[in-house]
């Protein structure tokens, strides 16, 4: 059945003239047609925004709150319908969609309700004045989303916009808009006042493009690709917005020689789960020389345990590529690998033609420098490289521009901390991976991002911060 989406704009559904098709990566039949917005879509998105702004602001956090709480509890009652919706739409596994990930979206609403309330003003005295750090909510917020997980990105994106008072115009990918369109229906249920949260959809370059060059949008909060940020950030530059940016990632996964091999040998297998689509999977793994064989006949044995299929069916475990266009990406990252000389260990290969699964694939390269170590491929595809020591384990860890996250596997709390330090990344994980609380500030180094989000880290982003300094005796 092919539904219809358009946008989501001062509480109210608005379709543009124009379409583009919306199809499942599981059998690439038609899902919906999706309004496709243009310039005039994000001048009436940001114009609602900006309306609803002074009203929503003067809300404050205790007042907005109860809005917040009551879309938590709407998502928490639309799990399954919105899993099922997004595993169709992008292929991810309908389990863990429907185990944690569409729950963390409720769970990100109902955190941001509540640090809003307790997100402490900063009162000091000095030279005879009292000084007050006020937040003051800064405005319209532009929200740009990618296609994997878009969901619960979006939620962690807009839950602490709406918090700290700003109104959202959130503008999911165009590869995977349903289940984002099911939060439009849950907003306009959970009472939102018109204007406050509005949800376009389109291409990139047309409508996204629109919404971050406009000088109301006083937010720019996206998560994507670096070629994409670099468009974004000059937007920002023109019209002096701050922004944030989480992008993508070539995290490295460590094992030393002091590992419990097993559960680092799954973990590492385990990076092919979701197709490996996962901006912060472990692929780069550097395997301590000394356990080589060991390692990789482990790794082997658990990665066989994968099963390619249907992400509906239980059982699966590796899932379908996104587009065409992604599996041709990802297939021409593997063919340019092999035709430079690089090793292909295992799969390489399209699985079933005319399907859009990948085979895991391990590649160890000829060297570090080689295009595989260096990209992100975005899909099930890792490279294996191994270490001496741990100075040339943290070298080639960081030898990469990205610094998104990184794992350590060791049984050895001063070599976890002494590697912890000196990997360049957000995140760096030890013995554990995808463990995150959210008040922890959450973002990359390098390419992979600029920003923090998380906790108050994220309230911050969306204040204004301004002083009121008041002179001691002087009012009473
Ligand atoms: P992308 O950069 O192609 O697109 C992301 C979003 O930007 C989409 O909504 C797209 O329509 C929009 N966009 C494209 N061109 C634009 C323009 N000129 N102006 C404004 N908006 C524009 O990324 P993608 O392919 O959708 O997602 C995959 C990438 O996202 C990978 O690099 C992945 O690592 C990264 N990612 C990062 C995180 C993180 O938290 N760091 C999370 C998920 C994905």
């Amino acid at each position: 059945m092919t539904v219809r989406i358009d946008h989501f704009i001062d509480g109210a559904r608005v379709a543009s003239a124009a379409t583009f098709e919306d199809r499942s990566p599981i059998d690439w039949s038609l899902v919906a047609e999706v309004s496709r917005g243009d310039a005039t879509t994000a001048d009436l998105a940001l114009a609602a925004a900006e309306r609803a702004f002074p009203a929503w602001a003067a809300l404050g956090p205790d007042g907005r709150a109860p809005y917040l709480l009551r879309l938590a509890d709407l998502v928490d009652a639309n799990v399954d319908r919105i899993a099922e919706a997004e595993c169709l739409d992008m292929a991810m596994l309908l389990r863990s969609l429907k185990a944690r990930v569409i729950g963390r979206g409720a769970r990100n609403f109902r955190a941001y309700a509540e640090l809003a309330v307790t997100y402490a003003e900063r009162v000091w005295e000095s030279n005879g004045t009292r000084n007050r750090v006020l937040r003051m909510p800064a405005g319209p917020a532009v929200v740009i989303t990618p296609w994997n997980a878009p969901f619960m990105l979006s939620t962690w994106k807009c839950a602490p916009a709406l918090a700290a008072g700003c109104p959202v115009v959130l503008k999911p990918a165009e590869w995977s808009p349903l289940s984002c369109s099911l939060l439009a229906d849950l907003v306009a249920e959970a009472g939102l006042p018109p204007g406050v949260f509005n949800i376009v959809q389109g291409i990139g370059e047309e409508i996204g493009a629109a919404l971050t060059a406009d000088s109301r949008a006083r937010r720019l909060s996206f998560t994507g690709s670096p070629e994409t940020a670099r468009h974004i950030g000059a937007a920002a530059a023109r019209n002096i917005v701050p922004f944030t940016a989480e992008l993508g990632g070539k995290s490295p996964l460590l094992i030393f020689a002091d590992a419990d091999l097993d559960a680092a040998a799954r973990k590492a297998a385990g990076q092919y789960d979701d197709a490996g689509q996962v901006c912060l999977a472990g692929t780069r793994l550097l395997v301590a020389e000394s356990i080589r064989d060991a390692f990789l006949e482990r790794f082997h044995r658990f990665t066989d345990e994968h099963v390619l299929g249907d992400p509906r069916d239980g059982a699966t475990t590796v899932s379908p590529l996104i587009h065409p266009d992604h599996l041709a990406r990802v297939a021409g990252f593997v063919d340019r690998a092999r035709a430079s000389g690089d090793t292909i260990v295992r799969g390489g290969r399209v699985w079933r033609e005319g399907g859009l699964w990948y085979e895991p694939t391990l590649i160890e390269p000829r060297s570090n420098d080689a295009e595989i170590v260096q990209r992100e491929v975005f899909g099930p595809v890792l490279t294996f490289q191994t270490f001496r020591d741990e100075a040339e384990a943290i070298a080639l860890a960081n030898s990469t521009p990205y610094g998104l996250a990184a794992q350590v596997w060791t049984s050895s709390e001063e070599r976890a901390d002494r590697v912890g330090r000196a990997i360049r990344a957000g995140t760096v994980w030890v013995n554990c991976f995808l463990v995150r609380d959210l008040t922890a500030p959450f973002g990359g180094i390098g390419i992979s991002g600029i920003g923090r989000e998380g906790g108050d880290y994220a309230l911050d982003f969306y204040s204004d911060l301004k002083m009121l300094q008041i002179l001691d005796g002087s009012t009473a």
